[in-house]
């Protein structure tokens, strides 16, 4: 299946200049969510992940299926306001704007191994924030995992040091 069937290029979203790909095509056909979803499973299972973490909102998309098809957890990371327990927080760029991502203290446990799944890699700033607030819990990232790559903002860089899966790149 050639899942960049299911995505569409949607030019000047949110502002000029931007090349939004939008995936709600794909997830709205059952057969290309669930080819996707099958991808993150059989990558889940080779890294020996024991849970999933998504950032807001599109992480949980394609964190939640993998993590009920495994019967492993899933654990949100939220924008700033939304957990209503206390929260580890960190702040990083965008590709337009700024924000900060949130955990929840004692969602995930030090020593559990963790596989980030979010939609889109693009300057790398929303899974780097991920990826400290994971540190920060004490566990390990055993990978990460990206339905798209946008390789041109070289978000890859800072990903160097991890097991790095995506499914489709531009
Ligand atoms: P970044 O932190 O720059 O890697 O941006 C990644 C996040 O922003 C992803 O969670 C995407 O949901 C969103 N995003 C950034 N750029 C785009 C784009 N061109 N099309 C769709 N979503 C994007």
């Amino acid at each position: 299946m050639n899942l960049k069937d299911y995505i569409a290029n949607v030019p000047d979203f949110p502002k000029k200049g931007i090349q939004f790909k939008d995936i709600t095509p794909l997830i709205g056909n059952g057969k290309a969510f669930q080819y996707a979803t099958n991808q993150f499973v059989k990558f889940t299972k080779e890294i020996k992940a024991d849970i999933i973490v998504g950032p807001d909102a599109r992480g949980f998309i394609f964190g939640c299926p993998v993590a009920t098809q495994l019967g492993i957890g899933f654990v949100p990371v939220r924008k700033p306001n939304k957990l209503p327990r206390e929260t580890i927080d960190y702040s990083y760029d965008l590709e337009y704007g700024s924000n900060t991502l949130c955990l929840h203290k004692g969602d995930i446990l030090p020593g559990q191994r963790v596989l980030i799944i979010d939609d889109l890699l693009a300057t790398g700033g929303t899974i780097e924030a991920t990826i400290n607030l994971v540190q920060a819990s004490g566990a390990v990232v055993a990978g990460i995992a990206f339905l798209i790559e946008l390789t041109a903002l070289n978000g890859r860089d800072k990903l160097q040091a991890y097991n790095v899966k995506t499914l489709m790149s531009y």
